[in-house]
């Protein structure tokens, strides 16, 4: 189960999203950013339990995108049957 934490969550703007298998290596590829391209060399706990709070699940996006072309497809099929509506 992959992790995901987006930078911008906690740098607005910022477009970095760590990736991970677990919290820890989500983390410290988040602190290796921070490091080199926000000079946050030392993070304060504080800024660290926003950190793992931000940390999410990435498997719900790919289940939302997953569903998305699911509906695609079932949308293309019934097109090609012939769908009454001019899209
Ligand atoms: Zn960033």
């Amino acid at each position: 189960m992959a992790k995901i934490l987006y930078c911008g969550d906690l740098v607005p703007g910022c477009k970095f999203e760590a990736r991970g298998t677990c919290d820890e290596e989500v983390v410290a590829e988040y602190a290796d950013h921070l490091a080199t391209a926000h000079n946050m060399v030392n993070i304060p706990d504080a800024i660290m339990e926003m950190v793992c709070k931000a940390i999410q699940e990435e498997v719900h996006v790919q289940a939302r995108a997953a569903r998305a072309q699911l509906f695609l497809a079932l949308f293309r099929m019934r097109c090609r049957r012939g769908c009454p509506r001019p899209f």
